[in-house]
């Protein structure tokens, strides 16, 4: 069987959270977001995890190249030998270059960047529409998931907020700092042919199954 080592991309927002867990559950993939698997060394008191530590007590960022060691020791574990989904890594050039020398290293190749698109106004729209329950995190949207009773939760009847993640100002800002590091990203992926785009303006249903075809070809091109 052949592997799938998978980049996602994409603006915030556009649906690649949903995307990926879906992904996760079709292919038993293990779900690399740097977060996640930082916390995860963290936690284990690995080697890794103590240096990773030291940047985030300090509220450092974790350098490009201890984040890839760290993506390096999953590698090496067993249980990403069928594939991965990276999310979250790399947001930049520099880190696209340390990952594919690490995945190099490893006589292994990324099989491609699923790109999920929208556009900011779109973008905007999704994330500064969301409220969500104080109390258990229960997530609404005003124009799309309006709950019963304005700004009240259906399930618990707790207050709902505007996290501040999902401001429009704030959205506009992370939107800002994806076009500027991220997108030479995408270009340089597309040069190296393993850029696939989605339109996440359709239905999370069809990404999905869109996202499914272009794997099954890029499976069946590599058996060839
Ligand atoms: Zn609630």
């Amino acid at each position: 069987m052949s592997e799938r080592n998978l980049v996602l991309l994409g603006p915030p927002g556009a649906g690649k959270g949903t995307q990926a867990q879906r992904l996760v559950d079709d292919f038993d993939l293990p779900y690399y977001s740097t977060g996640i698997i930082l916390r995860e060394a963290v936690e284990e008191q690995s080697e890794l995890g103590r240096e990773a530590k030291q940047y985030m007590d300090r509220g450092d960022l974790v350098p490009d190249d201890l984040i890839s060691r760290v993506i390096a020791e999953r590698l090496d574990s067993g249980e990403a030998d069928d594939g991965f989904l990276l999310d979250g890594f790399p947001r930049t050039i520099g880190q696209a270059e340390v990952l594919e020398r690490a995945i190099d290293e490893r006589g292994r190749s990324l099989t491609a960047a699923l790109l999920i698109t929208a556009p900011d106004e779109e973008v905007v729209r999704r994330l500064s529409g969301r409220r969500t329950c104080a109390k258990a995190g229960h997530v609404y949207h005003v124009e799309f998931d309006p709950p019963k009773n304005d700004g009240v939760c259906d399930q618990d009847g707790s207050r709902l907020i505007q996290r501040d993640d999902d401001r429009p100002d704030t959205v506009r800002k992370r939107l800002s700092v994806y076009h500027d590091q991220t997108e030479p990203l995408i270009d340089w992926y597309e040069e190296r042919g393993l850029l696939r785009r989605f339109d996440g303006t359709m239905t999370p249903e069809e990404v999905h199954s869109r996202i499914r075809a272009t794997l099954a070809t890029l499976a069946l091109e590599a058996e060839i």
